[in-house]
């Protein structure tokens, strides 16, 4: 059995961190849905540590720079995850559920983090696809390129013990990888970093291509049109009106761009494009975006759901051109639509989306961070953030004794047994001493007693008695031929 731990880090939500001091890890564990359709289970979710965010103001030279603070990031997360290094190859032994123990291989399974740091833990560089090799010009294209491997960036990496500086500096660059000594990921054989980085709707969906895809649709049918066409929308369940319009705002949230998905269709299908062209391409191409982010945020799938959501990508690539023809792209090389192909495999190996996206974590910043650092006086914050967390969780814990006690649970508390499986009780038979009834009839014992077959058993236990050297089913045989001469 395995046990996949998620570590999952967000840098980019403390914007608020003026210094950036730290920004927390949080690690999940629970099982991985290998059945895609079964609705995932909720994984129980840990703070485990902040990663310092230092500025290493030292060091002036710009590439070392952000190297330096790319091996620190490494070399936290190699610390992080140290305990389990030894144990995902050894196993350990865990009690599950059931109180069955069973040996265990925690692995480090998967990692959700935006875009910057998708490439800061797999060492790829900006502008590439973290999973696979496609190259910048080629991200626009729908189709599959070879995926990186954890054994050929081991094989780049192990030469950084070498003397020899240039051989791996050109192993690295040949692999399309960042020249890190020692990767976190180097010493956990079992993962495989580069599949582990999952898809994450948030940012490559909501603050990506639908993004992108509203200032595209805002550029071609200009502001005064879409907002004009917000405020003529009519109140309807669910829907959100933007009554002062879309094209103005601005820091628009992951929920506003949901929002606005529910609406777009509806402010462009019936507005002329410019230059009186078709705007069935336009409007499919609209059409397949929105459908494949309703399908990718299903949770629960089958084959065929799958199928819809590569079928709506697919149609998306076939109708995107329209926004070249219309001037307001010149290609598509964009890293988050790329992203978008891995979706479906993704889903196959670790479930339905809801299991690792971004929006989820983000409520935890707000808890452990956010407001972790609203409480402190912003000077030497990470003690008192870490204290704040303390007394949080502790009172968390004590209120909810309190509730437990108070719902009438007291009684049972030193009576609390351990749960144990349910087992079946012994089965013994009792008998009085001596018999209530004096003497009875055959016929009775039979009629009254529902004994029907007593009278082949006493011949049976009488030929027993007589043959006790003999096995059963002859004596059984042998008490058929006894003649009982009384009733
Ligand atoms: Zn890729």
């Amino acid at each position: 059995m395995i046990i996949p731990m998620i570590v999952s880090s967000d840098k980019t939500q403390l914007t608020h961190f003026r210094n950036k001091q730290a920004y927390p890890v949080y690690l999940t564990i629970g099982n991985i849905p290998k059945d895609t359709r079964r609705k995932p289970s909720r994984h129980a979710q840990l703070l485990v540590a902040y990663l310092p965010t230092t500025k290493l103001g030292g060091i002036s030279n710009k590439s070392a720079w952000h190297r330096a603070l790319a091996n620190l990031f490494h070399a936290c997360m190699g610390n992080i995850l140290d305990p389990i290094t030894l144990h995902g190859e050894t196993g350990l032994l865990m009690m599950s559920g059931n109180r069955v123990w069973r040996r265990c291989h925690p692995i480090f399974a998967v990692f959700i983090g935006d875009y910057p740091e998708q490439m800061l833990v797999t060492c790829t560089y900006n502008g590439r696809c973290p999973k696979c090799s496609v190259s910048p010009d080629e991200l626009g294209k729908l189709q599959s390129f070879p995926l990186h491997t954890q054994s050929s960036a081991i094989a780049a990496y192990c030469l950084a013990d070498n003397d020899n500086h240039c051989a791996f500096h050109l192993a690295c660059h040949q692999a399309g990888l960042k020249p890190i000594f020692q990767p976190f990921w180097e010493a956990h054989p079992f993962s495989d970093i580069f599949n582990s980085v999952t898809p994450d709707i948030l940012h490559q969906l909501l603050q990506g291509m639908i993004k992108h895809l509203i200032k595209w649709l805002i550029k071609i049918y200009g502001s005064a049109a879409i907002d004009s066409c917000c405020k003529a929308m009519p109140p309807n369940h669910k829907i959100m009106l933007f009554t002062k319009g879309i094209a103005t705002l601005s820091q628009v949230s992951g929920q506003e761009h949901k929002w606005m998905c529910a609406v777009l269709l509806g402010l462009i299908i019936d507005l002329p494009l410019p230059g009186a062209l078709n705007s069935s391409r336009l409007i499919k191409a609209v059409h397949m975006l929105l459908n494949f982010l309703y399908l990718a945020q299903l949770t629960s799938h089958t084959n065929e759901t799958l199928h819809r959501l590569q079928d709506s990508l697919a149609a998306f690539h076939d109708n995107k051109a329209i926004f070249i023809d219309l001037g307001v792209r010149e290609n598509f090389n964009i890293p988050k639509l790329h992203s978008l192909s891995h979706y479906e495999s993704s889903i196959q190996q670790f479930g339905t989306m809801d299991n690792y996206n971004t929006e989820q974590s983000e409520c935890l910043h707000i808890d452990m961070a956010k407001d972790a650092y609203h409480a402190t006086n912003h000077k030497d914050e990470y003690s008192q953030i870490t204290i704040w967390v303390e007394h949080r969780e502790k009172v968390e814990r004590h209120a909810a004794f309190v509730n437990w006690r108070q719902q009438g649970n007291q009684h049972d508390l030193l009576s609390q047994t351990p749960l144990r499986p349910p087992c079946v009780p012994a089965q013994t038979l009792k008998m009085p001493r001596n018999p209530s009834v004096k003497a009875e009839t055959i016929h009775d014992i039979i009629g009254m007693y529902g004994t029907v077959d007593f009278a082949d058993v006493l011949g049976d236990f009488i030929a027993g008695v007589l043959n006790d050297s003999l096995p059963g089913h002859v004596t059984q045989y042998c008490g058929e031929n006894i003649y009982i001469p009384f009733s």
